[in-house]
Formats: C-alpha cells, structure tokens, sequence
C-alpha cells in the first residue's frame, strides 16, 4: 500500500499525520471494537499509571535515532481523555531513565502551554511515574524527551554486531515492560492505543516499526508509520538498520540485512500457507500485512510478536526450515495476544498458552500431525523438566508477580503449561466444538485487554455451561489456580519418538555403535528428542562416539547444538569448548545463553569459565540478557 497519511507539519517541524478516511478499510474490525470498551481499570502491579481516570487514546511520535550518543530524541503527543467523575486528576505514565526536557498540554491540539510535572523516585523494576498536572479540557498531551544509553528497551549495536558489519543498528524490545524506557506512555496492557509516527536516521540506513510499512519507501532517512489498530504499548517497536526486503507473497515479505535476507526468505517462504491456515480456523488476519525481520543475533529473544512485523533471531534460520514454529508461533500471536491481549502481566498465559496451542495447530496443517505431536511432546518434557525447579507459586497459571519483575514469570508454564490446558479442553470437548468456541473467542474480544477471570467467565457461559457431563471431567480451577499439572492433562505421544528411544537404549547398552543409529533421515525434533533421552551423565567415550560419528560441535543447528553444549557442560567434554565460547560470545538468545550459564556455575571451574567468557560477551548482550545473566553469575563488575 502507498502513503496512508496526509503528514501536515507545522512551523516548529513537529508533524502530525491525518489518517486518510478512504484508506481505512484495513481497519474495518477496529472501528467497531474501539478501546473505548473497557471503561474500567484493572489493578496492574506493574504500572504506575492511572487509566482508571484519564485514558491514553493516541500517541503521536517523533523520534530522531541518534547513533552517535546511543539516544532516541523525541517528541511524544498523548491524546487523552478523562474517564472518571475526577476533573483534578492528573496524568500519570509510567517513565525509566528517560530525560524529560518540556511537558505541555492543548486543547485544541494546535496551540501548546507548558505545565507542571514531576518525575518520582527511581524503583529499579517499576521505573519512575511521570506525574503532570492536566487544566481542565485539555486533550493533547506534548512531551519533549530522550532516552539514555543503557535505556532497557533498546539496544545499539556496533557494525562489528552485525551481519554486514558496515552500518550500525538499533532496535526496541517493548515487552514487557520496557516501552516506558523509550516512550513516556502508560505502559499497562490494558490501555490500547493506536499510533502514527515519524522517524529520522542517517540517509542509508531503514526504520521499521510495528505498524504499516510500506517496503517500497524511498530510502531517505525520514520515515513514517501508522498503526490504525489499538495495540497495547508493549507491541510498539522499532528496528533501524542497513534493511532490504524480499516479498514472500501477496501480504507477507522480510526484512532482514543484506547478507542474510536470501537465506531469510528461503527459510520462511511457508509464511503465507500458515496465514491461510491460521485463518481457516480461526477467523479473518485483521492487520493488512504480515512480514518479518530477523535481527541480528543478539536479539534476546526468539521471536517478538511485534504487530505487522514480527521481530526474530537469526538462530531459526537453519536452513531446512526445521526451526519454524517460531514463524507459526509469532503469528498465531496475531489472534492470541494482540488481537485478544492479556490486561496485566499474571494474565501472560492467555497470550503464551494459546499462541503455543495455536502455533501447533497450524504446524499441524502445514506439515502434518506427527510434526506437530513431536513439537508437543518437547514441549512437555521441557515443562516437566522446569516443573520440577520451580517455587510452587511460580507453577501457577495465574500466578502472583507483585514485587517482581513480570519477566519472572516467563517461564514454561504460562506456555506449555497454557497449551496443555487448552489441548485438555479440546479433547475433552471435541476439536470441532473447542475450535468453534476459540473462533467465538477472537471475535468477541477482538482488540480487546483481558483478565484471566473473564476468560473463564467467558469459558463458563460459551463451553463449560452448555456441556456440563463434559466440563465434569476437566479440573478448570487446578488447571488455573494451582501448582503442578493435573494427573488428567493430556500426553501428547510421537511413534518417531518412541522408535528414537529404543535406538538411544540399543547404543547406550552398547549393543550397536553410534553408526549404526538410523539417523540419517531424522529431522531436529527426533535429534533434540535423542539427546533429551540420554542419561544426564556419559562418559567420554560416549561422548565422542557420538560426537565423531554426527559431528554435534560443528552443528550448525541453533537447538541441536544448545542441547550438545548443555551435555558437554555436564559431562566435561572438554573438545567442545572452543565451540561453547564461540556459541556465547556470537548469540544472544537468552533460552540459549541463561542454561548455558546456568550449567557452568554449578563447578567452581565452571563458574570461572563462565566470568571469563562472559567478561568479553557481556558487552554484546542485550539488555534484558544482561540483567538474566548477572543473576546467574552474580556479576557485580562491570
Ligand atoms: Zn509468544
């Protein structure tokens, strides 16, 4: 699509971009699901903000991209509303080390007046609330701001941290709660809004954002965006960067560095197949187009569901698209989690689990049930095995995170534990019904924030109520409110799997050598699956059987050779540590870096290693590893 806004800028250089009506057709289902439906406010233990009496309904911002100084320079317009009987109320956004230069408010949105505003004190999980004093019908809220180097949301990387090591890269990662960081927003996932912004960088370089993207625009430095959908503030996000595009079809494409973006597009070229699937189930992609950005590798995470462009690390990209669940798993993110959100951070897993139970729903119908299944079954050995090192109140689907960090509850249980959930409704009900129901589900809450009581309010009229024999047998409130996993929860089951097993037991009792195992033709889940079902401790000569025979060091699969690096670690097979320090110092991912780290503490030489490798990479990681590592490691030097 071509421009979608009229940009009028004023005298002071400050634009505002006007929708233009007849392009807004794209926004068809947002228009009759307007924020406007949730009035009231929910008690959010991570937010200082009060939406309970004035509302942010638009953020309208300008950001210059400053690589020199590391900081965002930016203008942030709120259009506000009061929603309460409470005219003296002020305006309160949540802040972290942002530096606030000016603070104004308008009423008719073209003349500004400064007024008065504190900043509070600093807590180190929370941040600072930006208290400002709001006259009375005022409507526009002007903020003149920066960020500062270390802001927890974005990270700056150096042309050496990137793939084509010319041009530098910044990108933000909102969720969960860092878009305070770098926007002065109420960052509470109950509160939607839509945005327009305008974006400046050097000439060379490209912005994208969660929003339209145009992947036609000229490369100018100056760029704009419109997001006519309203997302929560943990979804905005942007990416700066020497970018080039490869589309993957009618509505989807990729962004990604010049030296990878082939290799990209090879890897995700089922992307549309998986829309089309997603859509047949459950109901129409409402947000135009679908593309993706592979960052470079010390992206913290696997992917961000970034509305419009999914946020992803290089590390999927194997080249026999064996790593994809993470495509289908950002965009089944499009129904579950941005287009039906959690209203706070004890609310996550009805964004995880249903994306986890969606994503292999669509694995399922893109490459066949056993898929599927395998994915299924890692899931639940993975989430057994975490069960077992968890606090019991950490088990808990709505769990208690007040005083912490929301990132404290990204675990396995609001997404395997979430999933399992839901796969015990379906089987409990029939697929046909519980799809039928998740159908209903999208559609009554499109562009809606909500708590995990109205879901199961939600759940109890439209399934539970209308089929009491069934939801008998379903313990919905252990499911919910308590620890561990009901002894009724499904077992997903994989013959491969079990033929996998047997040979494991076969070598392992020496009856054939490693050559001897069928591997040849497995794909990664029977190779994570073998490694999984080996005892924890292998001797060395085990170890480089195995080793010589599959050449697991030299892996150039991000999974397999994560889990070969864990049983190295274990078992002290010293060839492989040249292959570990390289694996910590070039990936960022924290599902990689955290266990590895977190295995190497547990021997005093270990733990040394692990000071020495992560003195040189620590400097490398984003922000959000770093704060999981130093907690690891203790890291009290920087
Ligand atoms: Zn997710």
């Amino acid at each position: 699509m071509n421009k979608i806004a009229l940009f009028v800028c004023l005298v002071s250089g400050l634009c505002l971009a006007i929708p233009l009506v007849a392009e807004v057709h794209t926004t068809e289902d947002s228009t009759k699901s307007n924020p406007s439906v949730r009035q009231h406010a929910v008690k959010d233990f991570h937010s200082y903000a009060n939406p309970g009496d004035v509302r942010v309904r638009h953020l309208n911002l300008e950001l210059e991209v400053l690589f020199g100084e590391k900081i965002l320079k930016g203008i942030a317009i709120l259009s506000i509303e009061r929603v309460s009987q409470n005219t003296q109320a002020p305006l309160i956004l949540d802040t972290r080390t942002l530096n606030i230069a000016k603070v104004e408010t308008s009423s008719d949105g073209t003349n500004y007046t400064p007024t008065t505003f504190t900043v509070g004190s600093l807590d180190k999980i929370l941040g600072a609330p930006l208290t400002i004093k709001l006259p009375e019908k005022v409507d526009r809220v002007r903020i003149n701001y920066s960020t500062d180097p270390g802001a927890s949301g974005v990270q700056w990387l150096e042309p050496s941290q990137t793939a084509g090591k010319k041009d530098p890269f910044v990108f933000t990662q909102s969720e969960s709660i860092h878009a305070r960081s770098w926007i002065p927003l109420q960052d509470t996932p109950q509160v939607r809004i839509t945005y327009t912004a305008r974006v400046r960088t050097p000439r060379n370089l490209l912005a994208v954002m969660s929003a339209e993207n145009d992947p036609r625009t000229p490369r100018d430095g100056d760029y704009h965006f419109w997001m006519p959908q309203p997302i929560p503030s943990y979804l905005i996000a942007l990416a700066v960067g020497d970018l080039s595009f490869r589309s993957l079809g009618r509505r989807t494409g990729v962004y990604a560095e010049p030296p990878v973006v082939d290799k990209a597009a090879r890897e995700f070229s089922d992307t549309e197949k998986m829309i089309q699937a997603t859509e047949r189930v459950y109901g129409p992609y409402r947000w135009g187009r679908y593309d993706l950005l592979v960052l470079p590798p010390s992206f913290p995470y696997g992917g961000m569901e970034n509305p419009r462009l999914t946020f992803a690390t290089p590390t999927v990209l194997a080249g026999d698209k064996s790593l994809v669940s993470l495509v289908a798993h950002e965009l089944a993110h499009s129904w579950s989690g941005n287009l039906v959100t959690n209203a706070t951070w004890r609310d996550f897993w009805l964004n995880e689990g249903f994306t986890v139970y969606l994503e292999r729903r669509i694995l399922e119908a893109v490459y066949g049930r056993p898929r599927a299944e395998m994915e299924a079954a890692l899931g639940r050995h993975d989430l057994e095995e975490e069960l077992a090192t968890l606090d019991e109140r950490d088990q808990i689907l709505h769990i208690d995170l007040t005083g912490r960090d929301p990132d404290a509850g990204s675990t396995n249980i609001p997404y395997e534990k979430g999933a399992l959930f839901l796969r015990h409704l379906e089987e409990t009900f029939g697929r046909e019904r519980f799809d039928r129901f998740l159908r209903g589900y999208f559609d009554h809450f499109t562009f809606q924030s909500i708590t995990t009581e109205e879901f199961v309010d939600y759940l109890k009229k439209n399934l539970l109520d209308k089929y009491p024999q069934l939801a008998a047998r379903i313990p919905v409130a252990q499911w919910i409110e308590e620890p561990g996993i009901p002894a009724s929860a499904p077992k997903p089951t994989s013959p491969a799997f079990a033929r996998v097993e047997s040979e494991a037991r076969r070598w392992l009792r020496n009856e054939i050598p490693a050559a001897k195992i069928p591997a040849a033709r497995w794909t990664t889940q029977e190779w994570l699956h073998f490694l999984n079902s080996l005892p924890q401790a292998l001797d060395r000569k085990k170890m480089e059987e195995l080793d010589e025979t599959f050449h697991l060091t030299r892996s150039g699969n991000s999974e397999i050779a994560f889990q070969w690096l864990m049983m190295s670690i274990r078992n002290r097979y010293e060839p492989a540590y040249p292959r570990l320090e390289e694996f910590l110092t070039s990936i960022g991912r924290r599902k990689f870096i955290k266990p590895l780290y977190e295995e190497l503490a547990k021997t005093p030489e270990g733990k040394e290693r692990a000071m020495a490798i992560y003195r040189r990479a620590r400097p490398t990681y984003h922000p959000i590893a770093v704060a999981s590592v130093d907690e690891v490691l203790k890291w009290n030097n920087p």
